[in-house]
């Protein structure tokens, strides 16, 4: 995926990089430093600077891009509080398959995304910046190391920085994972019962931000919270960077103020001819009926649709797929990324893949909607991380958008897009155990 023509709100994705080759990206500092202006960061503790930069994190309302949407300032809150000296991990780590949205960022702005890690090491007081980059995306992980040293070069390297190269899984990103891995366990998600006690590597509080999150910081830092409040609703500021694919002339990633109508986001991106239903937030996110296209793109509105922003996904399903074997792919993919901690998990996933992947060929039988209602239930909430939470959430929501189609395959007679090949992206099957490099 590409990224796509840039407007007015775009603040995130305006400085091409050096392109030597489609995979070969070369950062450009001085392009960074002429598009947005140095940004002065001290290297010791600086109080006053320390309670102005948090002051403008604070009162921008910026809520985290990874996924969870909690609010930035509330993560440093608890970083701080922690005693010890933290450490900053940047997660670009992008397990879903869909989203291209870090890695594009990484290879147009990675001096944003350095900025940003900067601020937030200056403003918890820690010493050290970890980034996570899969062990299977050599382009990012390239285009950062290259931006690190860049910055080294020009005397802008104040803190340790080190690239490092998690698996590649679907949960490996979780940020609690992403930690088991720092500390040298294999990347598996934790229970996490008070999630305001942070995470630690060895005994030091970590303040794990995702990519994107980081460069909204590095440009709060140099504007202030007025400016990011520009864009943006009250419950919702500025702007973010969105995936589209699926039913458009022009997939890629796109940056849009949040509120705006979910279907002028897909018609930006070149939206052809009519959709049985649109896939928001992720694999564990949710369909949305079209009737919904007015919608505005923020969590709230979202939410009271039944969907989720995630990180930024937005597949659009053609008239000609069927959404229950879209669904059932997913599903089955989503089953075979479990951890294998959990036993709601490890064995209620797979069922309900068979329950679906039956469903879409027509041969699940008449009390299959319940069977998968029964299942589902046993599964929501009872799994150590909240995987399984998202792929019960988009079997329950393909089931209610795509309801008459799920009535005529239950019984027996399946849709022709059951046969169309797979709007959604999805990866060769992984190792299973494969959860440590
Ligand atoms: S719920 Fe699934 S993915 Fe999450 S920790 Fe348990 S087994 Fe692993």
């Amino acid at each position: 995926m590409s990224a796509m023509t840039l407007d007015a709100n775009d603040r995130l994705l305006t400085v091409p990089p050096r392109a030597r080759s489609a995979t070969d990206l070369t950062p450009d500092l001085a392009g960074h430093l002429a598009t947005h202006g140095a940004l002065a960061v001290p290297t010791r503790d600086d109080a006053a600077w320390t309670a102005a930069v948090w002051r403008a994190v604070s009162e921008s309302g910026l809520l985290g891009r990874g996924g969870a949407g909690f609010p930035a300032a509330v993560k440093w809150d608890a970083v701080r509080s922690g005693g010890r000296r933290p450490m900053v991990v940047v997660n670009a780590m992008e397990g879903e398959p869909a989203s291209a949205k870090d890695k594009v960022l990484l290879a147009y702005s990675p001096h944003l995304v350095l900025d940003g890690a900067d601020v937030a090491a200056a403003a918890v007081g820690a010493s050290d910046i970890v980034i996570c980059v899969t062990d299977d995306n050599g382009p990012t992980a390239a285009s950062v190391t290259a931006a690190v040293a860049e910055r080294a070069r020009a005397g802008m390297a104040h803190r340790r920085i080190s690239v490092e190269r998690p698996p590649g899984r679907y949960v490996s990103g979780e940020e609690s994972a992403l930690v088991a891995w720092l500390n040298n366990r294999r990347a598996l998600p934790s229970l996490r019962i008070d999630k305001s006690v942070p995470l630690a590597v060895g005994r030091r509080p970590v303040l794990v931000h995702n990519a994107e999150t980081l460069s909204q910081v590095a440009l709060i830092a140099r504007h202030g919270p007025e400016w990011f409040r520009r864009l943006g609703t009250p419950e919702a500021p500025g702007s973010t960077l969105v995936t589209v694919s699926g039913a458009v002339r022009s997939p890629g990633v796109l940056e849009v103020e949040l509120g705006t109508p979910v279907g002028d986001i897909v018609r930006r991106a070149g939206l052809e001819g009519a959709l049985s239903g649109l896939l928001l937030g992720g694999y564990g996110g949710a369909w949305l009926d079209p009737s919904h296209l007015s919608t505005p793109y923020a969590p709230g509105p979202l939410a009271a649709a039944g969907a989720t922003m995630g990180v930024g996904i937005m597949v659009a399903l053609p008239v000609t797929s069927c959404g229950i074997a879209e669904t059932a792919r997913i599903v089955r993919y989503m089953a075979g990324e479990s951890a294998g901690q959990c036993g709601p998990c490890v064995f209620g996933l797979p069922a309900i893949a068979d329950d679906l992947e039956q469903l879409a060929v027509g041969r699940a039988g008449a009390d299959v909607l319940e069977r998968i209602e029964v299942r589902a239930a046993v599964v929501d909430g009872r799994g150590g991380c909240r995987h399984p939470d998202g792929v019960v959430r988009l079997a329950r929501t393909a089931l209610a958008v795509f309801a008459d189609d799920a009535l005529a395959h239950g019984r027996g007679r399946p849709c022709a897009g059951h046969r169309a090949p797979s709007v959604l992206a999805l990866p060769a099957a992984t190792t299973r155990d494969r959860w440590a490099s």
